[in-house]
């Protein structure tokens, strides 16, 4: 064993040596013969173990046997010498020739190298290496061969290894070149301090679009970014070794030849190429096109500025106005109150966004109603007016009318509910001192009216029967006209006692038909100009208040001679099923303008072009009342210049 390199030797070992270094006869007489140097030189060839040191004579047979040989082989000196070297060899193969070969060339060359399978005593093989050289005496004789033989096997499994991971290396390479070529970011590799084009991938190409890069420097190959700082900022990414990052840069590229230069927003990159021995020698450039993305924030970020300015617009004009106007959410939870209304409140628009009415100074009914109501304009996509009293949390009592409206998106659905809102305290306070006016002055018109009729009976039948008949008939058309007056003051009194909630209804079984027929029959005497033709007429009990639907209906055939001057005939028809009687009353006037229709039940309300014609719109307005207040339904088919159809059904009584 071989301590720190000396050659100082177990005894074991010494013995070995001695053993294994044994030699011929011839070869003993030359050790006898020689000098300590030669020893010397034994002792440097064995201390050579992981080499197998071997001499041949002409014989190919085996005439010295070193230590590294015994270890290789596994054989001592003993059993070596004057082997023939063939034992060295497995069987099967052709080493034979090869060693014969060999031999020849070392004899003509002095030395020769080769590689050779091998056995070991035990059986194994290994591959050797093996260099031979010629052996000579004094005289020049050849005298035979020096064998040097190591293990290559390990060599040989290290080259194998090498090679494999040499492949595994190609393929690595490839795959980042794929990932390189294929990935979404642009890659560009440039060389030297011209920034040549050594690369670039298919988004790089995509990017500055198809021409010729490979082998041009930047300056070149894309000419249009001279002026652009990019030969700046790539010069000092190469001399300092400084990365540049580039945020939403804006590039412009000649994207085809020829054509203009287009913008391009870029991410990207310049990383210093560095190669082994830590030198600069090129730029990576990679990163991203985010054109698109700049461009679409850009345009978000544009419309919503457009969006808040117009939004402030808004803001400021309904802020200008005396009423309320906002908007809810889906939930009913307000996204928007112009200043009056948060006025009103006492509130700033953030205490306002987002909460309901329950979340606000609304008394709990109302806050409920109104919730529903949105809720209902959602649901339905239908518009809601109404009415209501409020008082504000400092106490202010007002009338309210408001309306909520839906807005819709592009699939129809409602997004928003928009409300506005208009304070008509005042409008309510003067509606009530006129009704309560119109009450009081048509009650004391009431009772001198009804003296004056009696008076004018009372004159009437005297001058009758004094035979005064021009004076009779004189009395006669008075009386016509404090009828009239009378029921002009009976309107008024209705419209008192309905806004007063006082409109009484004494309810009884009767005869429709008759209760058709008598009301005919009494319009009928008033005109000579019309007649009334009743079509159909169905015995029918109903449960109702007679007086008032009668009052109804005479309306209804006041107003069909009126409104129909230049026609002559009112058609009178009622109809039953199983569950409503209904009766119309058509005549061929003026008829109603479509857009008015809906409005002719309204209070006061008249329909303009008819004001030579006398009336001040209450007769619809009471008859529409007292049908509701009988649960029944009250409507018009018309057509201008053709007449008009009124309708009302009453339920029948099961
Ligand atoms: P008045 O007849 O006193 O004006 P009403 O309430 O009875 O009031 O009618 C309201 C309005 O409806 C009338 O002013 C008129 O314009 C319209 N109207 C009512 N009946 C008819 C009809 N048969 N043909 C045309 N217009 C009518």
């Amino acid at each position: 064993m071989v301590q720190d390199g000396s050659l100082q030797r177990t005894n074991q070992e010494t013995t070995e040596i001695t053993h294994s270094f044994q030699v011929n006869k011839d070869l003993r007489q030359q050790l006898e013969q020689s000098s300590v140097d030669d020893i010397y030189f034994k002792q440097i060839v064995d201390s050579i173990e992981d080499r197998a040191i071997f001499t041949t004579d002409r014989g190919n047979n085996i005439n010295s046997w070193g230590v590294g040989a015994a270890r290789v082989y596994g054989y001592s000196g003993i059993e070596m010498l004057a082997q023939n070297v063939a034992i060295l060899f497995p069987s099967e193969t052709q080493n034979e020739q090869q060693l014969a070969e060999d031999l020849q060339a070392a004899i003509e060359r002095g030395s020769v190298k080769g590689e050779k399978w091998y056995r070991r005593k035990n059986g194994t093989t290994f591959l050797g290496g093996s260099s031979i050289f010629l052996l000579k005496d004094k005289e020049n004789n050849i005298r035979g061969f020096t064998h040097i033989i190591y293990d290559s096997t390990d060599k040989k499994r290290f080259q194998e290894e090498r090679e494999t991971l040499i492949q595994e290396l190609k393929a690595e390479k490839q795959k980042l070149v794929n990932i390189f070529e294929r990935g979404p970011a642009f890659m560009a590799i440039l060389q030297g301090e011209q920034h040549v084009f050594e690369m670039a991938n298919t988004a790089y190409f995509q990017l500055v679009g198809q021409r010729d890069l490979i082998g041009k420097p930047v300056a070149e190959a894309l000419p249009e970014v001279v002026d652009q700082g990019v030969l700046e900022l790539l010069d000092s990414v190469y001399t300092t070794g400084q990365p540049f990052i580039g945020t939403e840069r804006s590039v412009g590229l000649q994207r085809e030849a020829g054509g203009a230069l287009e913008e391009r927003y870029l991410n990207y990159v310049y990383e210093p190429l560095i190669n082994a021995q830590d030198e600069r020698i090129g730029i990576i450039a990679h990163g991203y096109d985010v054109t698109d993305q700049v461009v679409a924030r850009k345009n978000a970020e544009q419309l919503a500025l457009q969006i808040e300015q117009q939004a402030q617009a808004f803001n400021v004009t309904l802020s200008a106005l005396q009423d309320f106007v906002y908007t809810f959410d889906v939930d009913g939870r307000f996204t928007y109150a112009n200043s009056p209304l948060l006025e009103l409140l006492g509130l700033t628009l953030d205490q306002i966004v987002g909460k309901n009415f329950h979340q606000l100074p609304y008394p709990e009914e109302l806050a409920t109603t109104l919730h529903s109501q949105i809720k209902q304009v959602v649901r339905t996509g239908q518009t809601v007016t109404d009415e209501t009293s409020y008082t504000n949390p400092t106490g202010n009592k007002g009338y309210y009318e408001y309306i909520f409206t839906p807005i819709f998106d592009s699939n129809q659905r409602v997004t928003l509910v928009a409300g506005s809102t208009r304070d008509i305290t005042t409008r309510q306070q003067l509606e009530s001192q006129k009704d309560e006016f119109m009450g009081i002055v048509s009650h004391e018109l009431k009772t001198p009216v009804t003296s004056i009729k009696a008076f004018t009976q009372v004159l009437q039948s005297r001058f009758e029967r004094a035979g005064d008949e021009r004076s009779s008939a004189l009395l006669g058309k008075m009386d016509a006209q404090i009828n009239k007056l009378t029921s002009l003051i009976s309107d008024l009194l209705d419209v008192t006692k309905i806004e007063g909630g006082q409109l009484q209804f004494n309810q009884d079984y009767f005869s429709f038909d008759e209760l058709v027929t008598e009301v005919v029959e009494e319009t009928q005497r008033t005109t000579n100009n019309h007649t009334i033709n009743i079509t159909e007429n169905p015995h029918m009990i109903v449960f109702g208040d007679r007086d008032r639907i009668g009052q109804v209906i005479s309306n209804m055939l006041t107003n069909a001679i009126k409104y129909s001057p230049n026609a002559e005939q009112v058609i009178v028809t009622t109809s039953v099923n199983h569950e409503s009687v209904t009766l119309c009353v058509q005549d061929f006037g003026v008829g109603i303008p479509q857009e008015r229709q809906h409005q002719i039940f309204e209070r006061y309300y008249r329909v303009s072009g008819n004001d030579t014609i006398s009336g001040i719109g209450l007769g619809l307005y009471i008859s529409a009342e007292i049908i509701k207040r009988q649960n029944g339904k009250i409507w018009v088919e018309s057509e201008q210049g053709k007449g008009s159809k009124f309708c009302f059904s009453l339920p029948i009584p099961a």
